[in-house]
């Protein structure tokens, strides 16, 4: 059986944070604003993944209450999003996501952002797609107050292969 998980994510961006996006840390003036490094693109990974598995979502796994996972980096997140996704008996097939920011510029990150989520969830890069769009400068995104991310996860059951 085939599984398809959807999952959305936004964080403010202000200044003094560094900015992180697939787990990769991305020259700009300001970053995203979370109880974790705010990183909308794993955090929308995550609950594709996890929406696709049934399981929980990231707000429930790991709390913004919890100081544990105060600062967190959430490629780390990504990595138990992963852990739990196989022990519910998936393996991991695509990933396709996007990433909805006015700026910066993430075409030449692409790249980094592909491998280092490939890397957290232990599939190849050839698997994870990231994309990124503007809304043409419309609304808060487009005001660039922050940063936005869709994905699409898709799992198949372990004992049918
Ligand atoms: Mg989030």
């Amino acid at each position: 059986m085939v599984r398809f998980g959807i999952g959305f994510d936004c964080h403010r961006l202000v200044g003094g944070r560094k900015l992180m996006l697939g787990g990769v840390e991305i020259p700009h003036d300001q970053g995203l604003l979370g109880h974790s490094d705010g990183d909308s693109l794993c955090h929308s990974i995550a609950d594709a993944l996890l929406g696709a598995a049934h399981l929980p979502d990231i707000g429930h796994q790991f709390p913004d209450t919890d100081e544990q996972f105060l600062g967190a980096y959430s490629i780390d997140l990504l990595k138990e999003v992963g852990r739990l996704v196989g022990e519910a008996g998936f393996d991991i097939d695509y990933i396709d996501s996007v990433v909805i920011a006015e700026a910066p510029k993430l075409g030449p990150h692409y790249s980094a952002m592909q491998s280092a989520i490939a890397d957290a969830l232990s599939i190849s890069e050839q698997c994870v797609c990231v994309k990124a769009s503007t809304t043409e400068g419309l609304g808060f995104l487009g005001a660039k107050e922050g940063i936005a991310a869709m994905a699409v996860a898709t799992l198949s059951n372990i004992e049918r292969k």
